[in-house]
């Protein structure tokens, strides 16, 4: 059975947890306790194909710099960068993780970067207080050839779990841990 290992990161408060909570048990519960780090596992099954995914959830430090990021990118298969769109610094801070990302991966691994990253702009139903637009997403994501989607965990299931679906998908075709 593959193993897939996806790192969620971003800014503190921007929905990371929520995200997953959403994806895994498909609720939305409005507060998440944020004084512990934790991976949450689930077996699932893509293109038939049995997975056990372990989502990795880092609280409260996001990326404290390169070191810990290194350590994730050797641990990860994937990237689910968050930002919420209606938080500037929370997007500079996703800029300054997916440049990191970039950098490390290709100093470190050969692997295929475009698949694996994917660029989250979180809070879509916060679009009256939006201070991102939904170009300056897309252009990050364009630059450093990741995904993008933005969305709502408070509102969105559908899309959260096609998001994940979709990296789970390509993180265990592209992953090291195959
Ligand atoms: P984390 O620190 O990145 O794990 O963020 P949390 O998942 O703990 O979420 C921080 C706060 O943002 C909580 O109060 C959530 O209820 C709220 N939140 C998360 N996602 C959304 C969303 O899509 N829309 C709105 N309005 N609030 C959200
Ligand atoms: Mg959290």
């Amino acid at each position: 059975m593959n193993d897939v290992k996806l790192a969620v990161l971003g800014s503190d408060g921007v929905g990371k947890s929520a995200l997953i909570v959403r994806f895994l048990t498909r609720r939305f519960i409005g507060e998440y306790a944020s004084s512990t780090e934790c991976i949450y596992r689930k077996r699932l099954s893509v293109d038939g194909r049995q997975l056990n995914l372990e989502l990795y959830d880092p609280c409260p430090q996001p990326c404290d710099g390169k070191t810990s990021l290194n350590e994730q990118m050797h641990w990860a298969d994937g990237f689910v960068v968050v930002y919420d769109i209606s938080d500037r610094s929370s997007f500079l801070t996703a800029t300054a993780i997916v440049h990191l990302i970039r950098e490390l991966h290709l100093g470190v691994t050969k692997r295929d970067v475009d698949s694996v990253v994917f660029l989250v702009g979180n809070k879509q139903d916060l679009c009256h207080m939006r201070e991102v637009s939904r170009e300056e997403g897309q252009r990050l994501a364009a630059e450093n050839s990741c995904q993008f989607y933005e969305l709502s965990a408070a509102e969105h299931y559908q899309e959260v779990a096609l998001m994940f679906s979709k990296v789970v998908r390509n993180a265990s075709l592209n992953g090291k841990s195959k």
